[in-house]
Formats: C-alpha cells, sequence, structure tokens
C-alpha cells in the first residue's frame, strides 16, 4: 500500500503493476498480445516483487522475481493506475 501526501491511501496489487509495467519491452509485449489471441505466458517470479528502489524524487524502480527490473513507475503514474476504491469509482464512470 502507498500513502500519498495528500492522504490518499492507494492500493496496487502485484499483476496490474506488472501489467502496467512502462519500460518500453512490456509495451510493446502487451501490444502485440492485443493482435493476437494467444494467452499471455505467463513466466515463475513475474508478478513477485522482489524490491522497490527509489529514483530519484519522481519515481519508483521496481524489480520483479522472473529478473524483469527495467520498469520505472513514476509516482503520478502509479497514481493513475491506482485501485484503491475511490480510484477505481471515478474511472468506472
Ligand atoms: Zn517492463
Ligand atoms: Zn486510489
Amino acid at each position: 500500500m502507498i500513502e500519498w501526501d495528500d492522504g490518499h491511501k492507494g492500493r496496487h496489487t502485484m499483476p496490474v503493476l506488472r501489467k502496467y509495467c512502462p519500460c518500453a519491452s512490456c509495451k510493446t509485449e502487451s501490444e502485440s498480445r492485443e493482435r493476437s489471441v494467444l494467452l499471455p505466458v505467463i513466466t515463475p517470479g513475474q508478478y513477485e516483487l522482489l524490491s522497490a528502489e527509489q529514483v530519484g524524487s519522481y519515481a519508483i524502480q521496481l524489480q520483479w522475481g522472473d529478473g524483469h527490473r527495467t520498469g520505472i513507475y513514476t509516482f503520478d503514474y502509479l497514481r493513475q493506475i491506482c485501485e484503491c476504491a475511490d480510484c477505481m469509482k471515478m474511472t468506472g464512470e
């Protein structure tokens, strides 16, 4: 759970964080997936978060169980993909 400066309590689940990985290779992967009918391949450890390292004052870099660590999530971006009840309600309307 991420608690924001404004008191907002952000909620994020690992599969969603991984799915929205902003690095170039994941973006390409999800685009090609949409075009094909194949089920996504799940690598062991893919959804296991090993570490989160702060990058400057604007982002965090997440390292996953399958060795993937090129995704840099800015705080703005994390806020956009927040899964808490409040944010889900806003995007649903
Ligand atoms: Zn990635
Ligand atoms: Zn939220």
